[in-house]
């Protein structure tokens, strides 16, 4: 027997689909991804996705700040508390609502309290052109199923530095919304990478907490929109670097401190004391493991093919989260499409005889 629903991503996405299809008696499986393997590991796709490599959210919904600990420690299984934080008994009673990790550890927790079948495998094949659905997974097993949810996300691109990598949660970020309030960068001067319009919008939000903000560009012109780059460069506490790339993330043991810049005009290196650096320089969806099956937009985001639903242009094939989205990329709204493409899995199966 095919199952009904599967989904494939371990993001908000994917558990508020695995928590709604589990609810009704649905079923599903979950691919949550491998967690021992290296490219995943390289690429910040391991399971619980991208939250899980941020420190405090503060704009989820329901997660005020308070004593989230006991509750941490009583609404999780024993074996599912894969993170250090809030086990180790000698931490302080951290001062945030809830941490990226511990969001999606109960996300997780919430679809396997209604039924939800967890697989830590990457899917790395599928075969959409036929009824039932097959995938192919990295250890050569396959399943078949009705219905296929795609929330595999979306990776936030590097510029590939070790010493980038060394200081990431140290004070280089990928997400100046998520990041940006911190007190480790609280009045001091910051770095934003790209020129793109989630520079510039990144390196605006963020002088609302730095003493200053340097944005590296690699050209001489910005690609962001006329009016968010114009806002970005008449900020009295912007400061443009055109023509310049980092070549190297300084810092101390705890936290970055400063970063060389190399110019590409052949001017000579700089060195600026920053405490963090945000990167935004584009998003990679995860998609490879499609092959072209599913049709992508023009930035190569799985398309959705009707307006405010979550079909794509495979019937029985949803997509949910950032995979299918390359515009507001946020916990929440990843966890509201997640909810849609249950819905319209459900409607799907029933129209189609199979509830
Ligand atoms: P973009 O692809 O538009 O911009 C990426 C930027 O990063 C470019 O300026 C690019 O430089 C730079 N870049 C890429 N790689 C490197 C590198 N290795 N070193 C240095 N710089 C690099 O991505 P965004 O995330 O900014 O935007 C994605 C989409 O989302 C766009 O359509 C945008 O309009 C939209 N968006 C809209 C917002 C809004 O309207 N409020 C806010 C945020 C995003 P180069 O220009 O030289 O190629």
């Amino acid at each position: 027997m095919p199952e009904k629903v599967v989904i494939v991503g371990s993001g908000p996405a994917a558990w508020t689909a695995a928590i709604y299809a589990a609810r009704a008696q649905l079923n599903p499986l979950v691919f949550q991804g491998n967690p021992y393997d290296n490219t995943n590991k390289a690429n910040g796709t391991l399971p619980l996705g991208q939250l899980a490599l941020t420190t405090e959210v503060e704009n989820f919904p329901s997660w005020p700040a308070g004593n989230t600990r006991e509750y941490l420690r009583t609404a999780l299984k024993a074996d599912d508390v894969d993170f250090p934080y809030w086990v180790a008994g000698d931490k302080e009673q951290p001062t945030h609502g809830i941490n990226g990790p511990e969001l999606m550890a109960l996300m997780r927790q919430q679809a396997v309290n209604f039924g939800t079948r967890i697989e830590s495998k990457d899917v790395t094949k599928v075969d959409l052109s036929k009824q039932p659905f097959t995938l192919t997974m990295h250890d050569g097993t396959t399943v078949e199923t009705l219905t296929l949810i795609v929330a595999s996300g979306a990776r936030a691109n590097y510029l590939g530095l070790p010493s980038e990598d060394k200081y990431k949660n140290k004070g280089v970020s990928a997400c100046a919304v998520c990041d940006g309030f911190l007190p480790i960068f609280r009045n001091k001067p910051l770095v934003v990478v790209g020129a793109g319009d989630s520079a510039a919008e990144e390196a605006t939000y963020l002088t609302k907490f730095a003493s200053k903000v340097y944005m590296v560009v690699r050209r001489d012109q910005m690609r962001a929109s006329k009016i968010m780059a114009e806002r970005a460069m008449n900020h009295p506490k912007i400061e443009m670097k055109w023509n310049t790339v980092v070549e190297e993330v300084l810092g101390n043991e705890k936290q970055v401190t400063g970063v060389k810049l190399k110019s590409t005009k052949g001017a000579a290196d700089e060195t600026l004391d920053v405490a963090g650096m945000f990167l935004a320089i584009g998003h990679t969806p995860n998609v490879h493991f499609l092959d072209g099956q599913l049709e992508l937009n023009e930035m190569g985001y799985v398309k959705w093919t009707t307006v405010a639903r979550t079909y794509t242009s495979v019937d029985g094939v949803f997509a949910a989260g950032d995979v299918a989205d390359d515009y507001y990329r946020q916990a929440i709204s990843a966890a509201g499409t997640g909810c849609m493409a249950a819905l319209d899995a459900e409607r799907w199966l029933g129209h189609h005889g199979h509830v």
